[in-house]
């Protein structure tokens, strides 16, 4: 039986979120200036935890991306030639306000998705490292100077911002996804306008106001929230100035924009959906796989691109991992993330609930076995039991779709090679986990396993040095580390005459005035 307490939050903490509320700007940000829609139009933002509208915001209209478009392009070339020194500054000087105002934060971010408080604040902290990893870049992304193997050149060799970008991100990390796209692209120079989800805009929304604090110049970072995604990235797509798309969201959606954006032939990053495989050898440390199976699969209830989807236990210590891990999910409690000793919140809205009710039953009627959970909880909020299943077969749609939600099945394998074939056996290629004592194997596994991450005896390992990404139909480019700031640089090269070509013959009369 799943532990919930659907206590409502108490008095104090409505104080806050009224005030948290009250500081959040609800127009489009165009041009360094909060306006309205063009057409006046607005959208609701609820709270997945009570259903209770949080906010209403200005819809961008597809005139108001065409707006914003403007300013970006208007903006790009003396943003470019700022120097980098004022660009890390300013990425600084926001990691600072990100830290003062974390609590505001990680407060928005529970209200409007609904992960757990303690969750939030570390999303903050995660979100927050990009801007500083960032700032530390900026002034380090170095060209090169060098001569022609043949002689007759001079190559110099610069980074140049790739121009005006379009920011989409999606609804389960708020501000985590917003600043792996923005803190790159200010630190190579280039102008942006971000779309954010129409689930969870409020973080971008404060987070936008928190960079004009920090001293963002006007039409650098525009902001155009919206119900009608389509309406505001089509004419933003096809405008000529655009030079780029970074995309995070789910793979059909990430295909589409790939269409589109060819048409312009811009640059792409794809962050895009997952389907993790867990692996646990025989030779595992159980109770470490056993936490590494709850941080991949229970953080943030489960909505995450690099959620552990299939756990794959090696058959002789199956029953011993499933007992392990039955008791750690039944001692999770479900509830309004606002309140204290809540572990999961609720599904972000009435469709992720059902399609999980609905991937669950799919399991059960091929013959699968729920040994915690598999149910909603009733009342208002999307509220779903963690679940775990045993016996899943291989046609299980849970198995081969992205589960997005508190759901954990259970897979037997019998030798390496099965694991390997198991894991790979999909069309994604995100994040992967592997919990092996023996270190050889644990390599051998990273050499032979199609995916972009692979966490060794450790549940998550997102980290703003890192580079981040997929392979397959989980996306393209990198974001982190090194690789996050090259996606919105190009390269461009200028051959010079060799400057000993220049220098005049020597004639007595100049051997003369030169004086030897
Ligand atoms: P989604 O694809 O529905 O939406 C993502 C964003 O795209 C949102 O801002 C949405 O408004 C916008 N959008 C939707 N349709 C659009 C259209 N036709 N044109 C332009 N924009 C459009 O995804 P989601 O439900 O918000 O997020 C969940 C998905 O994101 C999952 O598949 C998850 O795996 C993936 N994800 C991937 C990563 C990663 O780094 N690879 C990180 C987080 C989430």
């Amino acid at each position: 039986m799943t532990m919930t307490d659907m206590t409502p939050v108490d008095s104090g903490i409505q104080e806050r979120v009224q005030d948290v509320l009250a500081k959040t700007p609800t127009g489009l940000l165009i041009n360094g200036q909060w306006r309205a829609a063009s057409d006046g139009g607005t959208f609701n933002v609820e709270n997945p935890a009570t259903e209770e509208i949080l906010a209403t915001l200005a819809s961008a209209t597809r005139e108001d991306a065409a707006a914003a478009i403007d300013a970006a392009a208007e903006a790009q070339s003396s943003w470019a030639r700022t120097p980098a020194r004022t660009r890390a500054e300013l990425l600084r000087r926001s990691f600072d306000l990100v830290q003062e105002r974390a609590d505001d934060l990680a407060l928005l971010m529970t209200l409007e998705m609904g992960k757990p408080l303690a969750e939030a604040a570390g999303e903050v902290k995660y979100g927050g490292e990009f801007l500083r990893w960032y700032s530390e870049e900026a002034a380090r992304d170095y060209g090169r100077h060098m001569e022609a193997p043949e002689g007759h050149l001079r190559m110099l060799v610069s980074k140049k911002p790739v121009g005006p970008c379009l920011l989409i991100t999606p609804w389960n990390f708020p501000l985590a996804m917003a600043t792996r796209k923005i803190a790159p692209a200010i630190a190579a120079g280039c102008t942006m306008v971000l779309k954010p989800a129409r689930l969870t805009p409020l973080t971008s929304q404060y987070f936008a106001q928190l960079m004009i604090e920090a001293g963002i110049p006007a039409g650098v970072l525009n902001v155009v929230s919206s119900a009608l995604a389509a309406a505001v990235s089509e004419p933003i797509m096809a405008d000529p100035r655009l030079r780029k798309i970074s995309f995070t969201g789910s793979t059909p959606v990430g295909k589409a924009l790939m269409k589109v954006a060819t048409d312009n032939v811009l640059r792409t990053s794809m962050e895009l959906g997952g389907n993790g495989p867990l692996i646990v050898f025989e030779d595992a440390d159980l109770d470490k796989a056993v936490a590494g199976a709850m941080a991949a699969k229970m953080r943030n209830m489960g909505e995450a691109c690099t959620a552990a989807n299939r756990l794959l236990v090696h058959e002789t210590i199956a029953d011993q991992f499933v007992a392990k891990l039955a008791e750690k999910m039944k001692a999770l409690t479900v509830g309004n993330g606002l309140n204290h000793g809540i572990n999961v919140g609720p599904m972000i809205e009435a469709k992720a609930r059902e399609s999980l009710e609905a991937l669950v039953q799919d399991a059960v009627d091929r013959g699968a076995k729920i040994v915690v959970g598999g149910s909603r909880i009733d009342g208002p909020g999307h509220f779903f039991e963690p679940t775990l299943l045993t016996n899943v077969p291989a046609e299980a749609r849970v198995l081969r779709e992205e589960i997005f939600g508190p759901v954990a099945p259970v897979v037997t394998f019998s030798s390496e090679n099965e694991a390997v074939a198991m894991a790979n056996s999909t069309e994604y290629g995100l994040a992967s986990y592997v919990f092996t004592e023996n270190i050889s194997r644990g390599l051998r596994i990273g050499d032979r396993i199609e995916f972009g991450l692979m966490g060794l005896n450790v549940g998550v390992i997102s980290n703003a040095a890192a580079p981040f990404g997929g392979v397959k139909q989980s996306g393209l480019g990198r974001e982190g580390g090194a690789e996050g700031i090259a996606e919105y640089t190009t390269t461009q090269y200028i051959g010079i005459e060799n400057p000993w070509d220049t220098l005049p013959a020597e004639t007595p009369q100049s051997r003369q005035t030169r004086g030897n």
